[in-house]
């Protein structure tokens, strides 16, 4: 980083702000201007970011050169990262798209979802057992017996599955059942539940808190790339702005932002992203077009009776119809679908 030094200081001042940044482990390369002098801190900065020398005596203003994050961004490692999942590979040529009802209702409602968007071409199922509901009376999922309905859908079809995880004292039963773990947008900044999934080998995807940065975005990523685990999807789901129309804004512009600050594949969940089933297609078109690795799209078989969602659900034939838009869209941008 580049420590600007605020005019005037005598060579003890200056020697303290040396004496200060060597104190974290860092080198001290000083230039003295005709106006102002500046210290080049050399080494790895990102153990200042709670720690900024901005108030210390004498220093007026800290430039970071580094980003906060180091494993999940583009400096750390160029190429972009492939997760292997069940013979799939997320974040290479191929778009994925993942597929199913908001929650896990009945064995019966799993399948009547599954079973067409497989047939669409869909490569992954998707269906809460756990959900994370703003009021604490709405349908709270229906635990591990929602799991098991997953894994007979995931057996009928071969689908593999992502479910949602809301608590590590759930980790253990939800591991058993899933492919892919999520975390959701409440539970972005859940850092104790970063960690442990972390810890895990299973690939993770890690949907953007509904009012976090992109920023504060890699850096839950990070949490969950520093214990170790690298497999790691990024969803923009839509953040909340001022805008009532939709369910909350879809930040589209965050697929190339995060695409060019990291190497983890990114997806767009145009669902919850719009609240509304008839903005589904379209933002979900638009994704792919922004270079999006992935959709994770909810799928009902009757949305007007669902316990959570019905209305940005798309029914199957929608879907299959969407599908159909879309491969158009991808093979447009290079990719397949
Ligand atoms: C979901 O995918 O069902 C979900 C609850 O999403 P989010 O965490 O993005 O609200
Ligand atoms: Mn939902």
């Amino acid at each position: 980083m580049i420590v600007v030094l605020k005019p005037g200081l005598t060579d003890g001042e200056i020697q303290n702000v040396i004496k200060r940044i060597e104190g974290f482990g860092l080198r001290a390369h000083v230039s003295v201007g005709k106006e102002r002098t500046i210290i080049g801190a050399i080494g790895d900065e990102r153990i200042l970011v709670d720690q900024t020398l901005e108030s210390f005596p004498g220093v007026e203003q800290v430039l970071p050169i580094l980003k906060p994050y180091k494993l999940v961004g583009r400096e750390f490692q160029k190429e972009d990262s492939h997760i292997h999942v069940d013979g799939h590979i997320i974040g290479g040529n191929r778009v994925h798209v993942m597929a199913g009802p908001c929650s896990v209702e009945t064995r019966e409602q799993v399948l009547e979802a599954a079973v067409p968007v497989k047939e669409a071409g869909a490569t992954f199922l998707r269906g809460g057992a756990f959900k994370p509901r703003t009021s604490p009376y709405s349908f709270q999922g229906l635990g591990e017996e929602g799991l098991e309905y997953l894994a007979h859908a995931r057996k009928v079809t071969g689908l593999p599955v992502i479910t949602e995880v809301l608590d590590p004292r759930d980790l253990e039963a939800v591991y058993r059942y899933t492919d892919i773990l999520q975390i959701g947008a409440r539970n972005m900044q859940n850092f104790k539940l970063l960690t442990e999934v972390g810890k895990l080998g299973k690939p993770v995807m890690l949907k953007r808190g509904m009012s976090a940065t992109i920023q504060e975005f890699l850096l839950s990523a990070e949490y969950i790339a520093a214990e170790g685990n690298r497999k790691i999807i990024l969803c923009e789901r839509g953040i909340r702005t001022y805008e009532t129309e939709t369910r909350n804004t879809l930040d589209l512009s965050a697929v190339p932002v995060l695409k060019r600050l990291s190497h983890l594949p990114v997806f767009v969940d145009p669902s919850h992203g719009t609240g509304k089933w008839d903005l589904v297609a379209p933002m979900a078109l638009a994704g792919v077009a922004a270079g999006a690795d992935g959709l994770l799209i909810e799928v009902h078989p009757h949305p007007e009776v669902a316990l959570s969602d019905g209305p940005q659900s798309l029914k199957p034939a929608k879907f299959a119809a969407l599908m159909r838009t879309l491969r158009a869209v991808a093979a447009a941008v290079g990719r397949e679908l």
